[in-house]
């Protein structure tokens, strides 16, 4: 919809009564003519709008110094009309506090720019909606049914082995072998790392061997250029993401974006500071710049220029782009009544657009600890879930020294840690919080405020961990470890996160940090689906079983305590059992008594069950929905290194 945005009424009492709401963008382009608005500090002097027939380069084809008025709260509101059909044009606005101008930049919430993103672009944004977007629907898919896939373009495509067209663009996910692979999996939502326009990867050089993750944020509402088939048209980036979350939807997968509202590439330069200097940053008391994002400056949510900036931009992706939900880049740097804003703000929308993220920062925030949107405060915060560093690290080690190994190296002492995420994190009786590794507090009030995994983008990925922290592990063991780490993650309560060519064995060659390591070092190397079948089959098998077993994804932390139980067990194992009985509780669960054991001792361990017969729906390398085995007794051997399912 190109809404015009309007000023807000003076409502008194209310916090945005100050602000400009509904559609933020600055240019609104019709055939005849294109609005231009912008909003500043009230102390700017002037802002000078300039038009352009290229989107770098080139001299201006028009000057227009824009007129202001006063907004509600006191900013200044700077509007011009330019008459004309200014369809393919590019432009800049440039705001002049004191003496200075601040340079020109396409505004806050520039929709289309040029290559590299120095400027905005004038485009109909109907002329990129592919054929069909109209009907294009999020698939539904509530959170507690959600199966997570985080996937950068590059590392997905690049490899000639992917057999892909697009090498590292948002077109191979619209390829139907991509898509394929993913239904095959059976993961049902892709999130995929930092899409909107950053600024770390040369637009103009794309010849070059250049990779980076993208966190370096330049415009937060425009896809990245570099991903696009051609990153000097403005529409091509647009349309062709629109045709990925299409081609997925029509897969029946949901499209996460990877948002980092927490700090921008740099602070001068930067549209936040060209356009109203330090009102989106934080500053500590000597006038510096925070930096709890590590990268920095760091974003004030608080403010409410940046927490309107951050509920428009979902909204916005929402609604232009059909996105299913948010993955929150160091969440913790946002305060926790942002989040709960956006949270209120989605679900206007539809309440089962996921919202979770990192719950910490990667520095000291200039903002008080308690207010800040960290794992901890995950309670306060109904509908968004975080990371949990805590079944990630019970099960590989601590992420402060890669050599140093836990649960899957039979170190005992992490059983506890990993219950914390079977059960999702709620509350749960037989789940000692007081042993838990990072958590003091239960702190989700439903399994699905928990992300369970054991690897992601970030540190190593799961086959260079094993190796450096089981020396010398040979690939028979590093595979069952493998398996028996994400068998952990897809069975609990939690919702469930794999990084993207885990199911292919990826390694990254030992890099921990690959951020800007070439496609060498990320890409994933597709022939080893076809050297390590029994991976991938394992992966598909576990998910398709956790798909079909609502038991696996009960999302209520009411039925978790009631029905999922702790078996006893040693040391290095968790075992559970899952009661029967859970139609009567409305999951249509078809299993009756389910039970899970997680041995990672290099020996086989015994656990006892009710007598009766079983069906072994995973055990050693391999896994069936419809059944490996049957089994009876009372007394059940779980082999070394592996996990064991099985159901009556
Ligand atoms: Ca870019």
């Amino acid at each position: 919809m190109a809404l015009l945005y309007a000023v807000t009424a003076a409502a008194q009492g209310s916090p945005a009564a100050s602000l400009l709401t509904g559609n933020l963008s600055e240019a609104t382009y019709s055939p005849v003519a294109t609005q231009f608005k912008i909003e500043t500090l009230p102390g700017a002097k002037a802002v000078k709008l300039r038009l352009y027939n290229e989107g770098m380069g080139g001299k201006p084809i028009k000057t227009v110094n824009l007129k202001h008025s006063p907004t509600a709260g006191g900013n200044l509101l700077w509007e011009g009309t330019v008459k004309g059909d200014l369809k393919g044009k590019f432009y800049t606005f440039d705001v002049k506090y004191g003496k200075a101008f601040k340079g020109e930049t396409p505004g806050v919430f520039a929709t289309a720019v040029g290559v590299n993103g120095r400027r905005g672009a004038i485009i109909d944004m109907r002329d990129t909606d592919p054929a069909g977007w109209s009907s294009d629907r999020r698939p539904a898919i509530a959170p507690k049914d959600l199966i997570l896939y985080e996937l950068h373009h590059r590392d997905f495509s690049i490899d000639a082995s992917s057999g892909l067209q697009h090498k590292g663009k948002f077109l191979a996910l619209t390829e139907p072998r991509a898509i394929a692979h993913l239904k095959r999996l059976g993961i049902n939502a892709v999130h995929i790392l930092p899409s909107f326009d950053y600024a770390s990867i040369d637009e103009t050089n794309l010849q070059v061997n250049k990779y980076n993750w993208g966190y370096d944020p330049l415009n937060y509402n425009v896809p990245e250029g570099s991903y696009s088939t051609d990153p000097y048209n403005p529409v091509a980036r647009i349309s062709e993401f629109k045709q990925m979350v299409q081609a997925l939807h029509r897969a029946g997968i949901q499209v996460i974006l990877d948002v980092v509202y927490n700090h921008t590439y740099s602070v001068a330069g930067s549209p936040f500071q060209c356009t109203m200097p330090d009102e989106y940053f934080r500053l500590n008391a000597d006038g510096t710049y925070s930096n709890g994002s590590g990268c920095g400056n760091e974003t004030a949510s608080e403010h409410e220029v940046m927490r309107r900036f951050m509920v428009e931009s979902v909204k916005y992706w929402v609604s232009e782009y059909h996105i299913d939900g948010f993955r929150f880049d160091l969440m913790g740097v946002h305060d926790i009544e942002t989040m709960n804003t956006i949270r209120t703000a989605l679900n206007a929308i539809d309440p089962d657009i996921y919202v979770y993220g990192e719950g910490w920062s990667a520095g000291t925030c200039a903002y008080p600890h308690d207010r800040l949107a960290m794992k901890a405060a995950v309670d306060r915060m109904p509908g968004i879930a975080a990371f949990s560093d805590d079944i990630r690290d019970a099960l590989r080690g601590p992420f402060s020294d890669d050599t140093k190994p836990a649960f899957l190296a039979g170190i005992k002492g992490h059983e506890q840690s990993i219950m914390f995420g079977i059960v999702g994190g709620v509350s749960h009786p037989q789940v000692n919080i007081g042993k838990v590794n990072y958590s003091d507090h239960f702190w989700c009030n439903e399994p699905t405020q928990l992300i369970s995994y054991v690897s992601c983008h970030d540190d190593m990925c799961l086959v260079d961990r094993l190796k450096a922290s089981i020396p010398g592990i040979g690939i028979d063991e590093l595979i069952r470890l493998d398996l028996l780490a994400q068998t952990a993650v897809f069975t609990s309560q939690g919702v469930p996160f794999m990084l993207s060519g885990e199911e292919m064995l990826r390694d990254k060659k030992g890099v921990h940090n690959s951020f800007e390591s070439p496609d060498s070092i990320n890409h994933l190397d597709w022939t080893n689906l076809e050297k390590y079948p029994q991976v991938m089959a394992y992966y598909s098998e576990l998910i398709n079983i956790r798909k079909q077993h609502p038991a696996f994804h009960m999302g209520s932390a009411e039925l978790v305590r009631r029905n999922l139980e702790f078996l006893p067990a040693g040391d290095c194992v968790v075992a559970f059992h899952i009661k029967s009985g859970l139609r009567a509780q409305g999951v249509n669960e078809s299993w009756g008594d389910i039970y899970v054991v997680l041995n990672a001792n290099k020996q086989a361990t015994t656990i006892t069950v009710p007598e009766g017969d079983y069906t072994v729906v995973a055990r050693n390398i391999a896994a069936c929905e419809q059944g490996l085995a049957t089994i009876s007794g009372s007394t059940v051997t779980v082999p070394a290194q592996s996990a064991l399912i099985f159901h009556n």
